[in-house]
């Protein structure tokens, strides 16, 4: 049943797009709407906002309408499911079938997958409605969404700043209440720091939990996927859909799926929250944030978790082997858009313009840069310097979170050292933005889950998001801690 406190806003005419999953679901279980209407409300808020905020790159109006009818039929025969017509937004970096899927880099501006990414797959058998395809950097290269070839995006909060990246289509629109939830990709903080920017939850799995099958490859030993919803409770919910192991991703994992939402309502009493000192020394950490984030570890404390300080010394080396592993793998993973195979082919003479033309106009500058940096860093006369040092490095940073896991049950730790930042700020140097990973490099380097919750407002009312890191396979237990914080 509808009972909570959100139903009696609804009633007082709050829009239906501004539901959560359970709201929504209950409501259309109950009667009160249809998914026809929901699905109307969500393109209504894109139609009247998506100039402004540029969160999406497609817009499926009328294949959402059809799904919608079918989903409203499903339920009517009473064959309903967790998902069944709810509306929802997939980043343009994973694919979708028969629906334009760009990654948002104009070398695929004309690609349909002709199938579709597993995770997606499994939330669209259960009759969720696909509105739209979010905007993002280029193939997930970026922390601001400025790498886009579509255009930055702008964070509802202050449309004058960025809504993070590099998924902040994703976390925008779900901000603005254009769906319901959205489907976004994480290789180093994308679905983390944009859900911080924009005041919403967003979850990197652990490495291997959800499928990559169908996910635009940016660096393989690195990147998930995960959901970004309004509660944790939706978050549990749309990961009780997503996870498990897939035989199309070798690298998917066999552990047992957690029934996370049950998860969510153990007790916090009890729990060991790890407050690592390296990630509250950062330079160029803002003030206001630090005080955001010491306000809900106090808050856990209250609540009956134990504090603990910890070190995880090999923090500062994270971003340093992020730029040399990630772009490594990037330039191998990129080679396959040639002008060939997908996407557009520019107009040359021969072969060899073909691949340079297509590629040259094809890409955003940060991807060239990671192209060109990985190609660097992986041959022969350089790959043991770098690609294998950063190897090496990495095993010591995964160490790290292991011994720290062995002392307590999860890390929490700011998303992001500072709020959303100026569109153009930062864009320069591209440095400056690589440095903005430097409190979620280290998780996604160790393929440990994380959990970005809004966490409170600066005073110029720009959300900071706190970040609840967990060994291997820890969701539930991150998601316990977030559930609670937002309580
Ligand atoms: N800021 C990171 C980068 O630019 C984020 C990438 C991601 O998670 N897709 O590599």
């Amino acid at each position: 049943m509808l009972m909570n406190y959100r139903y009696q806003e609804y009633l007082n005419n709050m829009n239906l797009n501004e539901l959560t999953i359970k709201e929504a679901a209950d409501g259309l279980k109950n009667g009160k709407f249809t998914s026809v209407d929901l699905t109307e409300a969500c393109l209504k808020r894109i139609k009247e906002r998506n100039s402004e905020l540029n969160a999406f790159i497609t817009v499926c109006e009328k294949t959402a309408l059809d799904e919608a009818k079918k989903a409203d039929k499903i339920i009517a025969d009473g064959n309903g499911k967790l998902l069944t017509g709810i509306p929802f937004a997939v980043k343009d970096a994973i694919c979708t079938a028969d629906v334009r899927s760009t990654g948002a880099a104009k070398i695929l501006d004309n690609y349909v997958p002709s199938f579709e990414a597993t995770v997606i797959k499994k939330i669209r058998k259960q009759g969720a409605v696909l509105v739209g395809k979010t905007n993002c950097d280029a193939f997930g290269h970026g922390a601001s969404n400025e790498n886009s070839m579509y255009g930055p995006v702008h964070n509802p909060h202050d449309l004058k700043k960025v809504a993070g990246g590099s998924s902040g289509g994703a976390a925008a629109a779900l901000a603005d209440n254009q769906c319901i939830f959205s489907i976004a990709e994480d290789t180093g903080g994308s679905i983390r720091q944009p859900a911080s920017f924009c005041g919403v939850v967003g979850l990197r799995p652990s490495y291997g939990r959800n499928s990559r099958y169908g996910i635009m490859p940016m660096a393989s030993s690195l990147d998930t996927v995960g959901p970004m919803a309004k509660t944790v409770e939706d978050v549990a919910l749309l990961m009780e859909v997503m996870a498990g192991q897939d035989d199309l991703d070798a690298t998917t994992v066999s552990d047992k799926v957690d029934c996370y939402l049950k998860e969510l309502e153990k007790p916090i009493n009890g729990m060991i929250v790890g407050v690592p000192k390296e990630y509250f020394e950062a330079e160029g950490m803002d003030k206001e944030t630090k005080e955001i984030i010491e306000k809900q570890i106090d808050l856990l404390k209250s609540r009956g978790c134990k504090i603990k300080e910890v070190s995880l010394p090999y923090t500062k080396y994270a971003v340093a082997t992020y730029y040399v592993l990630v772009p490594s793998e990037d330039s191998s993973n990129l080679a396959r858009l040639d002008g060939i195979r997908y996407g557009v082919r520019a107009d040359a003479k021969n072969l060899f313009d073909v691949y340079a033309k297509s590629r040259a106009q094809g890409f955003p500058e940060e991807v060239k840069r990671r192209i060109l940096i990985g190609t660097y860093a992986l041959s022969a006369g350089y790959y043991d310097a770098y690609y294998k040092k950063a190897q090496q490095v990495r095993t010591l940073i995964k160490n790290d979170f292991d011994k720290v896991f062995k002392q307590v049950d999860v890390l929490v730790v700011p998303t992001s050292p500072f709020p959303a930042f100026d569109i153009g700020s930062k864009s320069k140097d591209p440095m400056v933005l690589y440095l903005s990973d430097v409190f979620l490099s280290p998780a996604a380097i160790a393929g440990v889950p994380g959990l970005s919750v809004p966490a409170g407002k600066t005073a110029n009312g720009l959300p900071v998001g706190v970040q609840i890191i967990g060994p291997r396979i820890g969701e539930s237990e991150i998601m316990r801690i977030g559930h609670n914080l937002m309580k």
